[in-house]
C-alpha cells in the first residue's frame, strides 16, 4: 500500500492528523518538511496520474486548493502559494500546496533566484532541503497550530 493510501487507512498519522477527508478528496499536512503550512492534497483513489481523476474529484481538488490558498494567504508572511504535482516521490497523484513566507526571500540569491528573479521550483527545492525532517522531528509545535487553525476554518467558512 502506498503511503497516501496509508494516510487514508489511518495506518500512518501526519503532523497535526487529517485537516480534512471527504469521500474524494484527503488533506493533511506534508510529512517530512518543517514548514508550517506546507499541505498535501490527494485524491482518496489511488490513481498515479491526473488524467485518471473524475469531474467530481476534480472539481473537489480545485475548490479545496483555492480555499486552502485563500487560508494560507491570510496569515502573516505568507503572500503566495505554490501549487505544484510532481509525482517523484510518492506515485499516489497528489498536490502540493507550499505556502511561500517572506522569509525565504532572504536566502542568499544563489539559492532562490535566476537573473533576479525568484525562480519558484528552485526555491521550492530549497526550502524542501533545507527543512527535511525525521520523524521525531514532525510534530513541530508551529506545525500543529497551523494544522488545528486551517481545520477550524474549513469547518467554520462556506465553500
Ligand atoms: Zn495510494
Amino acid at each position: 500500500m502506498c503511503l497516501t493510501c496509508q494516510i487514508i487507512n489511518e495506518g500512518i498519522i501526519p503532523p497535526g492528523g487529517i485537516v480534512y477527508k471527504d469521500e474524494l478528496i484527503i488533506l493533511h499536512h506534508c510529512l517530512d518538511i518543517n514548514i508550517a503550512g506546507y499541505f498535501i492534497l490527494s485524491p482518496i483513489r489511488h490513481v498515479e496520474s491526473i488524467e485518471q481523476l473524475n469531474q467530481n474529484e476534480l472539481f473537489q481538488l480545485a475548490q479545496i486548493s483555492k480555499r486552502i490558498t485563500e487560508f494560507l494567504i491570510c496569515e502573516s508572511d505568507i503572500d503566495r502559494v505554490y501549487i505544484l504535482s510532481l509525482g517523484e516521490e510518492t506515485s499516489h497523484f497528489h498536490f502540493h500546496l507550499f505556502p511561500r513566507y517572506n522569509w525565504m526571500l532572504k536566502f542568499p540569491d544563489e539559492n532562490i533566484r535566476i537573473n533576479r528573479k525568484i525562480d519558484g521550483a528552485k526555491l521550492f527545492s530549497f526550502i524542501r532541503n533545507r527543512y527535511k525532517t525525521d520523524k521525531q522531528e514532525q510534530h513541530e509545535s508551529k506545525i500543529l497550530a497551523m494544522t488545528t487553525h486551517i481545520r477550524e476554518k474549513i469547518m467554520t467558512s462556506s465553500e
